[in-house]
């Protein structure tokens, strides 16, 4: 569906709300807590995606000369059923939607697609764990928001004290850890969070978002080390360091040590 760029809100240095609106996006449904779209973004110089002149099977056609659209993956932040939809996305290095979020302006249009997956957050938990770095804040903030009130920990990462954000924790208490400006070490403050981690005993669910080789060891200390069964862990590589448009649909699961009901577990949440 079509959307118009409203405005362009700077919400920390590195984290810019797009506000997009139009007719298209009332038939918008937001999903899941931690559901996700596609953005089609277009290519420097433009101001609106290109239509595709066919498709050949499900693969899109281009004329000759048009530069298709690049596609990335987001959270639908926040839905306003009248025409308007919010989406935050983190400045980082090079990359082309943050590049594009840089240089986008009021009345540009994009394309969106979605929402699919997000989690069906169970109520049954006697605590919750949420780890997120700064690209999944967003889509942390609904899980959140959907968790019944029992003992949780809210880890969230980002580079500095700059780049906390004040919103809609839900009144919870978030641990804010810092990593530095050094996208290398992405993740590592979370995931030694993590393992210094008292946890509390009984039935938990953890929800984890971040780099996705920290994401990876983090599910493996929490699969390996704690015991906690993979069928309580929704844990998703959000992008991954050195790799342009990492795939959606990384849960972790080619570890070898999530049993294969794990995984059927988890896939069911895919798109
Ligand atoms: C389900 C899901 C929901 C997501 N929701 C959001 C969201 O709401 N907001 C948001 O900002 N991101 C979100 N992301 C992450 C976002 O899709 C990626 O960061 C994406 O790679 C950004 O695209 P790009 O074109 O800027 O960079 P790409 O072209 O994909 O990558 C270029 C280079 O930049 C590096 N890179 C990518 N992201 C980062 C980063 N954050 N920090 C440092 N280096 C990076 C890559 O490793 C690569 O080397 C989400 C991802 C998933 C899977």
């Amino acid at each position: 569906m079509w959307a118009t760029i409203e405005r362009i809100e700077q919400v920390t240095e590195r984290v810019r709300r797009v506000h997009l609106g139009g007719d298209d996006l009332r038939r918008f449904e937001p999903g899941l807590p931690g559901a996700h779209i596609k953005l089609f973004l277009p290519a420097p110089g433009e101001s609106r995606p290109p239509l595709p002149a066919g498709y050949e099977g499900r693969r899109a056609v281009f004329a000759d000369g048009v530069v298709p659209p690049v596609l990335r993956t987001y959270t639908p932040l926040r839905f306003d059923p009248r025409g308007h939809l919010e989406v935050e996305m983190v400045v980082h290095g090079e990359g082309f939607a943050s590049d594009w979020v840089q240089r986008a302006r009021a009345g540009d249009s994009i394309l969106v697609a979605g929402p699919r997956g997000g989690w069906e957050v169970p109520q049954d938990g006697a605590w919750y764990l949420v780890v997120a770095d700064e690209t999944a804040i967003p889509a942390a903030t609904q899980v959140l928001a959907a968790l019944p009130d029992r003992e949780l920990v809210v880890a969230l990462e980002v580079i500095g004290e700059g780049e906390e954000r004040r919103m809609g924790l839900g009144g919870r208490e978030a641990q804010w850890l810092y990593r530095g400006d050094d996208a290398r070490q992405a993740g590592m403050a979370i995931e030694q969070f993590v393992r210094q981690l008292e946890l509390p005993g009984g039935r938990g669910y953890a929800w984890v978002a971040c780099e996705a080789g920290a994401m990876r060891r983090i599910r493996r200390h929490l699969i390996g080390d704690r015991g906690i069964p993979p069928e309580h862990l929704v844990t998703r590589g959000y992008w991954k360091l050195g790799v342009a448009d990492h795939p959606d649909g990384d849960y972790g699961l080619d570890e070898t040590d999530s049993p294969p009901h794990a995984a059927t577990s988890q896939r069911r949440r895919k798109p």
